[in-house]
């Protein structure tokens, strides 16, 4: 991870002024344009451990590769008022603002790009004072990377809230991947969360014209979307029904949760911070649907009665709710294994291979096949017998 730090101290070393005197960039600039998108997630990898950090973040490609952008904002001017954002024009302690020219992220871009710092360009913004002239400043940016530059690099582009259909069409064009931010579960929410954006024509409008233009003009950038955690009290039921909506209505290739973090001089600074865990237990039953294909019906089960999710592997809940029998490798469906805790799609497969040619009759079989043994075992009958130390089906 190449920090904010190390990148400004780049800047000041006049490293980035390899494409001629324009391109000399301010540190100050460049850090807090860097920071305003600290809550802008692009990979679900961060976590306390590996968090969400400003400056170099990792992101996947087309091909699952995991890959460096360069993530900043054109500019952290907006005139839009959300009461979670301290770029928000009512927000009490908004920081100086800064704007880059297309020129300037190009040199950046490209010195970082050429010196193997990054591999592509993660384009956030406010709205500025027009979203169609911010918009396309944006796109500036990416045509003249790819046209005059022949920029070979992977492209993010944020589409802004209220963007053109003809401004989305060309991001389309340039970029590998757009995005818009829902933030939030539904109107309702919105409308608690931003006294200016309109759920509807804002956001939803423009994901419905993106996903047409996928089709219709056949430009494969997809998008993804993002989603602020717990800012306007809503529960997980509702997230999760908005995420089903947004798979399966809107073909968004991936959403992202980031729990919401109160920021001093926002309208929203006395609410309660949101557990790092509630977003981890999103992105669990999130894969649970996009990968597993569990049905919403039996993701369900991870619920608890006022629409949360506890903090608990929602697998295991979702087992110890759906697993009536312990399950004999031997033959179990596909789908049969995949409910038990510790088997994956990989290790499902792998165990239905390995049965055709013998019986699996030690735990240490499936241990060799990626199976997470003590996981899995209290839901397993091998060789006949179950394992005795579970409490579980006895309760
Ligand atoms: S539109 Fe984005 S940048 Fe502007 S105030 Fe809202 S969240 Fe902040």
């Amino acid at each position: 991870m190449v920090s904010l730090e190390k990148i400004a101290r780049l800047a000041q070393e006049s490293r980035f002024d390899s494409l001629g005197p324009a391109v000399c960039v301010d540190p100050e600039k460049l850090s807090s344009l860097g920071e305003g998108t600290r809550y802008d997630v692009c990979a679900s990898t961060h976590s306390p451990r590996s968090p969400n950090l400003p400056g170099i973040c990792h992101s996947f490609s087309h091909d699952g590769r995991c890959i460096s952008l360069f993530k900043t904002l054109y500019t952290n001017y907006c005139s839009h008022q959300c009461n979670y954002c301290t770029n928000a024009t009512n927000c009490s302690r908004r920081a100086a603002t800064f704007s880059y020219t297309p020129q300037e992220l190009v040199g950046i871009t490209l010195s970082m790009y050429r010196a193997n710092y990054i591999e592509g360009l993660f384009l956030s913004s406010g709205v500025g004072r027009n979203e169609d002239h911010i918009m396309e400043r944006m796109l500036e940016t990416a045509r003249i990377l790819r046209q005059k530059h022949c920029f070979q690099g992977y492209i993010h582009l944020k589409v802004l809230p209220g963007a053109s259909r003809s401004h989305i069409q060309e991001a389309m064009e340039l970029a590998d991947r757009v995005s818009i931010n829902l933030e939030a579960a539904s109107a309702s929410h919105m409308s608690e969360m931003s006294t200016t954006k309109n759920y509807e024509s804002d956001i939803l409008q423009r994901q419905r014209y993106i996903r047409d233009l996928e089709t219709s003009e056949n430009l494969p950038a997809g998008q993804t979307t993002q989603l602020v955690v717990g800012a306007s009290k809503e529960c997980d039921e509702e997230i999760f029904n908005r995420v089903l909506y947004e798979y399966k209505e809107i073909g968004v290739r991936r959403v992202y949760y980031s729990a919401f973090s109160p920021q001093d001089g926002t309208p929203f600074q006395n609410r309660e911070p949101q557990p790092q865990w509630r977003e981890v237990r999103l992105y669990q039953v999130d894969w649970l649907f996009r990968v597993y294909h569990f049905h919403p019906q039996e993701i369900w089960h991870a619920f608890d009665e006022n629409g949360l999710l506890p903090n608990a592997d929602p697998k295991m809940t979702i087992a110890r709710e759906l697993v009536d029998l312990p399950v004999d490798p031997n033959i179990a469906t596909y789908r049969e294994l995949l409910m038990v805790p510790g088997i994956g799609p990989r290790s499902a497969k792998r165990i239905i291979a390995l049965r055709k040619r013998q019986t699996i009759l030690r735990k240490a079989e499936l241990a060799s096949l990626g199976v997470r043994i003590k996981r899995a075992a209290p839901f397993l009958k091998i060789g006949g017998w179950r394992d005795a130390t579970l409490q579980m089906w006895s309760a």
